[in-house]
C-alpha cells in the first residue's frame, strides 16, 4: 500500500496527505508498506454513509502498521472474533483498505 514520509519530520502517512500535521511541510517522499499492523481501535458500523447501505454492518479499525503509520480501514470477518492489539494484513485497497485477520 502507499504512503509517503514527511521530509520535514519522517512522520508518516496512509494514505497520502497534502501537508504535514506536524511541522507544516509539504514535501514528502513516497513509501511502499507492507500493509501488516496491529489494531489500535476499532468499531461496528450499523449505520453507514449512505454510499455504504448495503454493506452494514461492518467494521471500522483503526491499524498501526509496522512502520509506523496509523491507517484508518476495514476489517473483513466476524466483529466478535477482533480484538485490540491483534495482527491483521491489507486484503485489497480500493474505495478503502480492506484487512483481514492474521491467525495463528
Ligand atoms: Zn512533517
Amino acid at each position: 500500500m502507499e504512503g509517503i514520509k514527511c521530509r520535514g519530520c519522517g512522520r508518516l502517512y496512509v494514505p497520502p496527505m497534502m501537508t504535514c500535521i506536524s511541522c507544516g511541510s509539504n514535501e514528502f517522499d513516497r513509501v511502499e508498506f507492507e500493509g501488516r499492523g496491529d489494531i489500535v481501535t476499532y468499531t461496528v458500523i450499523h449505520v453507514p454513509p449512505r454510499e455504504y447501505k448495503n454493506e452494514a454492518p461492518y467494521t471500522v479499525a483503526i491499524i498501526e502498521l509496522e512502520e509506523g503509520a496509523k491507517v484508518t480501514g476495514r476489517v473483513k470477518g466476524d466483529p466478535e472474533k477482533l480484538a485490540i492489539g491483534k495482527s491483521v494484513k491489507l486484503l485489497s485497497e480500493g474505495k478503502y483498505y480492506l484487512f483481514k485477520l492474521i491467525t495463528n
